[in-house]
């Protein structure tokens, strides 16, 4: 893979025809590190947020030792790239062959669930094992979060009682996970969640061994400012240590979004101008999926040698493909003069980018070069001047535990 010194210095030496996902590789380090040293348990990365190999193996060497894979090509993928990771099978709604193929072939211990249905598929595919952990998967809010993720998945509070009393007996360990929505833009969303799984515990008087707080820890994109994720961390420490549980229970959190967004950015160039309207090459059907269908607003930059002098305007983006879908509102604001030919990044990426893309219309083409310049935003910055040899708070646990 090409290395360039920056996004600009790419832009303006090579001038890509293709859409460029520029990676930035130290970006996911520094966030991995953060998740390793300061959540107050066990981090594990939710692989669907973006499932590049080299994305893996970076968090894999910053310390990220488990990962939350929803799909059986994502177990085959993880097991295959990291050989000596953790997989926990966080898919509340499971192929059976896929549970079986996870457990005998990929030695996964961990699943989730919500249903009596696929607890009693669990039990069938794994042939009655006794070493599983099972994660009972509740409904919370998702009103704190910019994408909910309620209605899909979890069980009700009136169904929490007789799944955690059922899944007890089947596991070896049982947890209890939930899911705040994406992009959770204050730490209270953690607070009520816990609150809930508190009312689940006492309600059905089980003995449990794992919390998972899910994913839902947020990244920085214009108008969405999240508190400092330190925040997050202690809300949901404060209210894993007032839970009723087992002495030796385990924290555990499953960012996506958080681990990877600053990890990549994209390199498009304009093709038309209409009014302010931008015809960029990349799109919907490409890497900007979210910033269609969500209206997601994402950083933008235009990469030209001497910077423009013109005022900012604000503009929407067509992508390449024929379709009237393949268009992304946002505001993006650009300096007025640009014009066909002109190359823009379009930062914060790194999440629910790439990981959307399709082939449609013969426009899925992707290149890939390294940076080491800055991500656009950061939520890390000058948080972390640590040494190698730090001790992670996790092995402090885990020492403490034997
Ligand atoms: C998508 C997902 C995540 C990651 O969510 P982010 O908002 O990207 O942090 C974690 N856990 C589960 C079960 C998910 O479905």
């Amino acid at each position: 893979m090409h290395k360039h010194h920056s996004a600009l210095g790419l832009a303006t030496t090579l001038r890509p025809v293709q859409p460029v996902t520029l990676i930035r590789p130290h970006a996911a380090r520094r966030a991995a590190r953060f998740f390793v040293e300061k959540f107050p348990g066990r981090s594990m990365y939710a692989v669907k947020a973006n499932p590049s190999p080299d994305l893996l193996q970076i968090l894999w060497d910053s310390g990220i030792t488990h990962y939350d894979v929803a799909s059986i090509a994502e177990v085959r993928l993880v097991a295959k790239t990291l050989p000596a990771a953790t997989l926990c099978f966080m898919h509340p709604v499971k192929a059976e062959e896929a549970i079986e193929e996870a457990y005998f072939q990929h030695g996964v211990r961990t699943f989730s669930l919500d249903s009596l249905d696929e607890l009693e598929k669990i039990v069938r595919a794994t042939r009655e094992a006794q070493d599983l952990t099972l994660c009972v998967r509740l409904r919370v809010s998702s009103d704190l979060s910019k994408l909910s993720l309620a209605s899909k998945f979890g069980c009700s509070a009136t169904e929490a009682k007789a799944l955690l009393q059922a899944t007890r007996q089947a596991a070896d360990s049982l947890g209890i996970c939930f899911h705040v929505g994406s992009q959770a833009m204050s730490p209270d969303a953690y607070a009520q969640a816990m609150e809930r799984v508190r009312l689940a515990i006492v309600e059905a008087s089980v003995l449990v061994d794992v919390i998972d707080v899910g994913g839902g820890f947020p990244s920085l994109y214009p108008d969405m400012e999240p508190p400092a994720l330190e925040h997050y961390f202690r809300t949901i420490h404060r209210a894993f240590e007032d839970l009723p549980i087992s002495y030796s229970a385990e924290l555990w959190c499953e960012p996506g979004r958080a681990l990877c967004a600053e990890y990549s950015s994209l390199l498009v160039r304009v093709e038309r101008r209409r009014g302010d309207e931008l015809y960029i090459n990349d799109g919907a059907y490409g890497a900007l999926f979210d910033a269609a269908h969500l209206g997601w607003r994402f950083p933008v930059k235009l990469l030209r040698e001497g910077a423009s002098k013109a005022e900012e305007t604000e503009y929407s983006f067509y992508g390449p493909t024929c379709d009237d879908l393949d268009h992304m509102a946002g505001p993006f604001v650009l300096p007025a003069d640009v014009q066909a030919g002109d190359y823009i990044e379009i930062g914060m990426l790194g999440a629910y980018g790439s990981a959307m893309r399709t082939a449609f219309n013969g426009f899925g083409t992707e290149q890939v070069a390294m940076v080491d310049d800055e991500p656009m935003a950061t939520l890390y910055s000058g948080a972390l001047e640590l040494a190698s040899n730090v001790v992670r708070l996790d092995e402090v646990r885990r020492r403490l535990r034997r």
